[in-house]
């Protein structure tokens, strides 16, 4: 058996007049993430554990944000391309957990439907992706809503070749 470790991290901003994507979930809230593509920052750190796992660098140089193919695109599709990557290379993933810092909004009530698309795209059970949410106490940037941070560990496990 062959294993890899990743581990990705991903911070915006939180401004007002953009939508709130978080774990490919659309979540009512005053302030979005600000970003060239849909900034969904809990999906970009899972792109980047997956690139990270592997040695093959982070989501910038992969799909960089001078690249107006990327202008405000569908993170899922980020993921999706980032886990063809992973594919390619003959890795499948084990599971993911992550942790997602903002003050607010609550997103207890979205985590379930952010597992259940995280593991779809993944090709991994529900039970394999976990999401976790805390603030920060109300100090520093996240603490004053000025922005979010996503934390993403993953583990990839080589395809053997069976033929
Ligand atoms: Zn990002």
């Amino acid at each position: 058996m062959s294993y890899r470790i990743g581990f990705g991290i991903d911070f915006h901003q939180l401004v007002e007049g953009r939508p709130l994507w978080l774990g490919g979930v659309k979540i009512p809230f005053s302030k979005g993430a600000l970003g060239h593509s849909d900034a969904d920052v809990l999906l970009h750190a899972i792109c980047d554990g997956l690139l990270g796992a592997l040695g093959l660098g982070d989501i910038g140089v992969h799909f960089p944000d001078t690249d107006a193919l990327y202008e405000n695109i569908d993170s899922k599709v980020l993921l999706q391309k980032t886990y063809s990557i992973i594919k390619q290379n003959q890795y499948a993933v084990v599971n993911i957990d992550t942790s997602v810092c903002l003050e607010a909004p609550k997103i207890t009530p979205y985590v379930e439907a952010m597992r259940s698309i995280i593991a779809s795209i993944l090709e991994i059970g529900r039970e394999d992706v976990s999401v976790k949410a805390t603030t920060t106490e109300k100090m520093g940037f996240v603490g004053r809503g000025e922005g979010l941070v996503a934390y993403a560990s993953v583990l990839l496990e080589k395809i053997i070749d069976k033929g």
